[in-house]
């Protein structure tokens, strides 16, 4: 059974860097969620759940590149 893959949120609990991923498959890339904050290099690195305001930014920044 495949269970759908639902927007997260990448955040690093360091430097305040985030990243919401809406997944076009359930094939998720690796740069969609890293181990290791791109920024700061932290591993204090947590996924969430994606709010529905981030789920909208995500949505627009897609659309603008
Ligand atoms: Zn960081």
């Amino acid at each position: 059974m495949v269970r759908p893959v639902r927007p997260f949120t990448m955040r690093c609990k360091d430097c305040g860097w985030s990243q919401t991923v809406i997944p076009l498959s359930d094939v998720l890339r690796f740069e969609d969620c890293p181990e290791v904050c791109p920024r700061c290099k932290s591993r204090d690195v947590n996924m969430e759940q994606a709010t529905a305001l981030e789920v909208a930014v995500a949505k627009v920044k897609r659309l603008f590149g």
